[in-house]
C-alpha cells in the first residue's frame, strides 16, 4: 500500500491557476487586483463597501478541541470546494497563519489533506507580509512611547504603567519579561517590559475589526498604551503615532486572494488570537467575500464557547453581519478524549467513551441554537473511526434535533464534502437574527456573568483584587459599553483545562482585566493565558528544510 502523502506533498503536487484567473472568475480585474507574484493577489479593500447583493455567511466552529485541532480549517476548505462543486458560487474566508504555531507544535493553518489552500508554503511563511506590517506598526508605537519619556516626558507618562508591549511573530518565551532601556541617560529609561506574539497584539485585533482606513486610524488613535503619574490614560493619538501606524498598514488592509486545491477562491486576511482577541479573519475580508460570492464559509478559532461566541457577540455585532448557519465540527477522537480516554489510546475503538464525551458536543449545539442560528454537525472523518462510534454521534445529533453529516474532505477534497454541503444548504436561514449573549448597555461584570453562565455554565464568577480594581477604573473611565472578550483555556468550558466534557456550576476565576480601547473590547483574563507562547521540546522548526531548488519540506 502507498504511504499517505503529507499535507505539504499534496499541496506541492497541485497545479495552481494564475491568480488573475481566479480573480477573473469573481469578476475582478484591472486596478482592483494587485498581484503579489503569480499565485497571490491583494484585492482593493474598498470593494468591501457599497451596495449590491450580499452572499450568505456560514460559520464553521467546533467542539472543545484537543491540542492537535479538530479540523475547522480543513472542514471549511472542503465545504467551500463542495459547495462550488454543487454549482453554488462560494468563497472561503480564513485567518492568516502565525509563524509561532508553524514553528512550534501545531504546524500550518492552511487546511489538510485534499482540503487545503495554496500556495501553502507562502501562506504559512510570511505570505504577503501583513503580519510583519502589523508588528512594525505595534513597535513604532512602543518606540514612540519610550522616546516621549526620553524627550522630557511632556505627557507625564509613568514608566511603570506602560501597558503597551513590543511584539514579534515568533514563539519566544525568553522575551516574555525583560528589562530594557539600560545603559545610562542617553540610552533610555530602564524599565520592565515584555513582548507578545504579534497575533496577540491589539493592533492585530484592531486591523481585523476596522472597516476602512479612516476607521483603522480612529481605532489606532484610541489605543490606551500607558497611564500618567496621576493615573490618566495616554492614547496612541496623544503620542502622535496613529497616522504613521496607519501608513504602515495601508497595503496590508487589502485582503489576500489565493485558491483552494480545486481552484476555488479563498480570501485569507488577518489572524487575531482567539483568547485575548476575537479569533477570526478581518471584517473587511468577510464583507468583501460577501460582495463577491453567493455563499461565504468562514472559521472562528478554538471551540464554539470562545471563537463562535466572540464572532457573534463582538465581530458580527460591530460589523452588522448576519450569519445564516453554523457548522459544528466534531471528531470521534476528541469526543473520546472528552470521555476520558488518554491521548495514546485515541486510535482504539471505544464507543462508550464517545458516548460519554458527547455531552461536550450536545452543550455546544445547545449554545449555538440559543444564539438563534440553524446548526448542523460535521463529523470530520479519521481513518480510525468505527461505524459504531460515528453512529453514537449521529444519535446525539438526532436527540438534539440537528442534522449531522460525515465530512471526508481530508481524504477526498470537495467530493468528500458534498453530503455536508447539502446539509448546510438545507438549514440556511437568511432571516436568522442573532440573539446576543448580553446587551452592550449592561455593566462589564453583568456581561462577564452572562457569558460565564449562559455559554460556559459556570455557577458564578470570582474576581481577583486586581481584576476588580481594573473593572471599577474602566467603569469610571467610561468604558462600560464595550463588549467583553474572555480569554480562557480552549480545552474546557471552564477556566481549568482538566475539566473536560461538560462541567457546570464551577466558578470562573477572573485574574486580570485589560482594556483594548482601540479594538473596542475589554479583555477578561481567566486562568493563565500566554500572550507570548514558547517552543516545545521538539519544535516543528527542527524538521523544516529547503533544498537547492528552493523546495520546502517539513511544513505540515
Ligand atoms: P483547526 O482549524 O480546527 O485547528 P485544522 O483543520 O487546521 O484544525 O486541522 C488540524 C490538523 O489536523 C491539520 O494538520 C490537519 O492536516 C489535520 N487533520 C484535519 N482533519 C483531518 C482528518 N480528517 N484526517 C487526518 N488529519 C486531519
Ligand atoms: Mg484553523
Amino acid at each position: 500500500e502507498l504511504r499517505m502523502l503529507s499535507d505539504i506533498e499534496i499541496a506541492q503536487a497541485a497545479e495552481m491557476k494564475p491568480i488573475t484567473e481566479i480573480a477573473a472568475k469573481l469578476g475582478l480585474q484591472g486596478q482592483s487586483v494587485i498581484p503579489y507574484g503569480h499565485y497571490k493577489a491583494k484585492i482593493d479593500h474598498k470593494l468591501a463597501k457599497g451596495d449590491g447583493p450580499e452572499g450568505k455567511l456560514i460559520l464553521v466552529t467546533a467542539i472543545s478541541p484537543t491540542p492537535a485541532g479538530e479540523g475547522k480549517t480543513t472542514t471549511s476548505v472542503g465545504l467551500a470546494d463542495a459547495m462550488n462543486a454543487l454549482g453554488k458560487k462560494t468563497m472561503l474566508c480564513l485567518r492568516e497563519p502565525s509563524l509561532g504555531p508553524v514553528f512550534g507544535i501545531k504546524g500550518g493553518a492552511a487546511g489538510g489533506g485534499y482540503a487545503q489552500v495554496v500556495p501553502m508554503e507562502d501562506i504559512n511563511l510570511h505570505f504577503t507580509g501583513d503580519i510583519h506590517a502589523i508588528g512594525t506598526a505595534n513597535n513604532l508605537l512602543a518606540a514612540m512611547i519610550d522616546n516621549s519619556i526620553q524627550q522630557g516626558n511632556p505627557l507625564n507618562i509613568d514608566p511603570r504603567r506602560i501597558t503597551w508591549k513590543r511584539c514579534m511573530d515568533m514563539n519566544d518565551r525568553q522575551l516574555r519579561f525583560i528589562v530594557d532601556g539600560l545603559g545610562g541617560k542617553v540610552n533610555g529609561t530602564p524599565r520592565e517590559d515584555g513582548f507578545d506574539i504579534t497575533v496577540a497584539s491589539e493592533v492585530m485585533a484592531i486591523f481585523c475589526l476596522a472597516t476602512d482606513l479612516e476607521d483603522l486610524k480612529a481605532r489606532l488613535s484610541r489605543i490606551v498604551c500607558a497611564y500618567t503619574y496621576d493615573g490618566k490614560p495616554v492614547t496612541a493619538g496623544q503620542i502622535g503615532a496613529a497616522g504613521a501606524m496607519t501608513a504602515l498598514l495601508k497595503d496590508a488592509l487589502d485582503p489576500n486572494l489565493v485558491q483552494t486545491l480545486e481552484h476555488n477562491p479563498a480570501i485569507i486576511h488577518g489572524g487575531p488570537f482567539a483568547n485575548i482577541a476575537h479569533g477570526c479573519n478581518s471584517v473587511i475580508a468577510t464583507k468583501l467575500s460577501l460582495k463577491l460570492a453567493d455563499y461565504v464559509v468562514t472559521e472562528a478559532g478554538f471551540g464554539a464557547d470562545l471563537g463562535a461566541e466572540k464572532f457573534l457577540d463582538i465581530k458580527c455585532r460591530y460589523a452588522g453581519l448576519h450569519p445564516s448557519a453554523v457548522v459544528l465540527v466534531a471528531t470521534v477522537r476528541a469526543l473520546k478524549s472528552h470521555g476520558g480516554v488518554a491521548k495514546a489510546d485515541l486510535s482504539k475503538p471505544n464507543v462508550e467513551a464517545v458516548k460519554a464525551g458527547s455531552v461536550n458536543l450536545a452543550r455546544h449545539i445547545e449554545n449555538m441554537r440559543n444564539f438563534g442560528l440553524p446548526v448542523c454537525v460535521a463529523i470530520n472523518a479519521f481513518p480510525t473511526d468505527t461505524k459504531e462510534e460515528m453512529d453514537a454521534i449521529y444519535e446525539v445529533c438526532e436527540k438534539a434535533g440537528v442534522p449531522c453529516a460525515l465530512s471526508e474532505v481530508f481524504a477526498k477534497g470537495g467530493e468528500g464534502g458534498k453530503a455536508l454541503a447539502e446539509t448546510v444548504l438545507s438549514i440556511l436561514d437568511d432571516n436568522a437574527k442573532v440573539n446576543y449573549t448580553y446587551d452592550l448597555s449592561a455593566s462589564l461584570p453583568e456581561k462577564i456573568e452572562a457569558v460565564a453562565k449562559k455559554i460556559y455554565r459556570a455557577g458564578g464568577v470570582s474576581y481577583s483584587a486586581a481584576a476588580q480594581k481594573t473593572l471599577d477604573e474602566l467603569a469610571a473611565m467610561g468604558y462600560s459599553d464595550l463588549p467583553v472578550c474572555i480569554a480562557k483555556t480552549q480545552y474546557s468550558f471552564s477556566d481549568n483545562a482538566k475539566l473536560i466534557a461538560a462541567p457546570e456550576g464551577f466558578t470562573l476565576n477572573v485574574r486580570e482585566v485589560r482594556l483594548s480601547a482601540g479594538a473596542g473590547f475589554v479583555v477578561v483574563v481567566c486562568g493563565s493565558i500566554m500572550t507570548m507562547p514558547g517552543l516545545p521540546k521538539h519544535p516543528a522548526a527542527m524538521d523544516i528544510d529547503v533544498d537547492v531548488h528552493g523546495k520546502i519540506t517539513g511544513l505540515f
